[in-house]
């Protein structure tokens, strides 16, 4: 049986994280370590060890805002960005208890708009996001004031090329 190591490198299917040489460039950039329970180097060591249930049970995987920095200040070229989707990929298919259920909700709710109009439709996307999440007053005065400034957009065309939208959904399984 593979260890879960092996498990995590072989969905990275790239630069191995055993490259990493621990010099926390990562984390020194990272915008959102301040709020993580384990910073992002961390998490590698602990998929070193081992620590399969610490890390998939961890909030870091879903706090990762895939922004990249670490991966472009990485010296060994180690993707850190795609290791936190792989993570959030193996809890989900390993059915573990998602600890920023909200953040997982927004994902659905992003996906979902991109499934059916290849891109993001704001206000639909909200609706979407609070009807799944049951979190329907939070950000509302936040909300009104971009819409006022037009910074939320009420139509947006769906893409050109559903096809390929849909053809990319169809060969991922989501
Ligand atoms: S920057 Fe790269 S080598 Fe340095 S700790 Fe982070 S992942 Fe490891
Ligand atoms: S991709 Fe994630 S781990 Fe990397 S710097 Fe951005 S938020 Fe931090």
């Amino acid at each position: 049986m593979a260890t879960f190591l092996e498990e995590v490198n072989e969905k990275i299917n790239g630069v191995p994280i055993q490259a990493c040489y621990h010099c926390r460039k990562c984390t020194a950039g990272c915008p959102v370590a301040f709020a993580m329970e384990h910073n992002p180097n961390k998490i590698i060591k602990m998929i070193q060890m081992g620590m399969r249930d610490e890390v998939l049970n961890s909030s870091t995987i879903w706090l990762c805002a895939s922004c990249e920095t670490c991966v472009t200040r990485c010296p060994n070229n180690v993707d850190i960005a795609r290791m936190m989707d792989v993570l959030r990929e193996i809890a989900i298919e390993s059915k573990v208890p998602v600890k920023e259920k909200r953040i997982l909700k927004f994902h659905e709710a992003f996906l979902s708009n991109i499934k059916s109009g290849g891109r993001i439709n704001e206000p639909m996307m909200l609706v979407n996001y609070k009807l799944r999440s049951g979190d329907y007053f939070s950000d509302m005065a936040m909300g009104m004031s971009m819409f006022m400034k037009g910074k939320i957009k009420l139509i947006s065309p769906r893409t050109k090329d559903m096809k390929s939208v849909r053809a990319i959904f169809k060969s991922t399984g989501a």
